[in-house]
């Protein structure tokens, strides 16, 4: 049996195929991070697997062994091609051409509702993480996890504490929706072709219920996002140049009668803090 590595050069060559760095395409090619993504997505044959960016399907072919149903979403016709060459004989493999951010995934996900739970697997193209990640987030979706490669430095910022010093807008985000865990760091000799940086794998799990009260879940978002626009700004001047609050006075009162200091930086609150934040400026308006 061929290794991931010959199996990726092979179907490269088989293809006449070079990777098109604007899609983010590097190809995994280790068999232990693969084998660590699949171990810690924790399938069964009940789960209905929804995999981003397939690439020529090394990962897809070990979650067809695992999972229930995989439902690979992949955006470049020349992938599309050899997936389909490659599983189209199975019959719990459905492949969807099209830019995951475009994909309707509620109606995905209820037209497959005979599966006990839905978990995300992918190795991301790292030029659009963020915002896949916050689409299966803020859109609700009955999904239980979801566990991704994704950069190093972007992880680490996902798996900070908030109000730690590498806490930035993504993980106040993450951690309102989820629980993130760290897998496994991953060197970036371990992709054809090899990225700049290394990259790591979390898992989020998806928390059932809110861990916060808002009484605006937009505002709330709003103020972190306004927050770290500017990281070396402190937090009263995120809140007014970010259009949150009239001026400078205002701010330094908010901020006191929640008990924090005039000049504390967004990155030195807690999750529970913003949420005090929010709803005491939500009474204000
Ligand atoms: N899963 C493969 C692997 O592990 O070797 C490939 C991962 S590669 C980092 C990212 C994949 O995402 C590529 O196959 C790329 O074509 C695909 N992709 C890029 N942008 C996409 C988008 N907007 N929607 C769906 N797939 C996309």
């Amino acid at each position: 049996m061929k290794n991931i590595y010959e199996e990726t050069k092979f179907l490269m060559k088989k293809y006449n195929l070079t990777a098109n760095k604007k899609l983010g395409q590097n190809f995994l090619i280790d068999d232990e991070a693969i084998n660590k993504i699949v171990d810690s997505a924790n399938l069964t044959k009940e789960d209905l697997v929804i995999e981003i960016g397939p690439g020529l399907g090394t990962l897809t072919s070990m979650l067809l062994e695992k999972a229930g149903k995989v439902i690979a979403i992949e955006l470049d016709d020349r992938m599309v091609k050899i997936l389909q060459d490659r599983f189209l004989v199975y019959n719990n493999f459905e492949l969807i051409n099209e830019d995951v951010l475009k994909v309707n995934l509620p109606e995905l996900i209820e037209a497959n509702k005979q599966f006990k739970s839905v978990k995300v697997v992918a190795n991301l193209p790292y030029y659009i993480t963020t915002p896949i990640i916050m689409k299966l987030l803020e859109n609700r979706l009955n999904i239980e996890s979801i566990t991704i490669m994704i950069q190093k430095e972007v992880a680490e910022r996902i798996v900070a504490t908030p109000g730690s010093k590498l806490s930035g807008a993504i993980t106040y985000s993450v951690h309102y929706y989820a629980e993130p865990e760290e897998v496994t760091i991953v060197p970036n000799t371990s992709f054809i072709p090899s990225p700049e940086v290394d990259s790591e794998v979390i898992k989020l799990v998806i928390r059932k219920e809110p861990t916060l009260e808002l009484k605006d879940e937009k505002l709330f978002f709003n103020i972190i996002k306004a927050s770290f626009m500017q990281r070396r700004k402190t937090l009263a001047n995120g809140l007014v140049n970010g259009g949150i609050l009239q001026n400078k006075t205002e701010a330094v009162e908010v901020l006191k009668n929640i008990g924090l200091e005039e000049n504390v930086r967004g990155e030195e609150l807690s999750l529970e803090q913003f949420a005090k934040l929010s709803n005491e400026i939500y009474l204000r308006k």
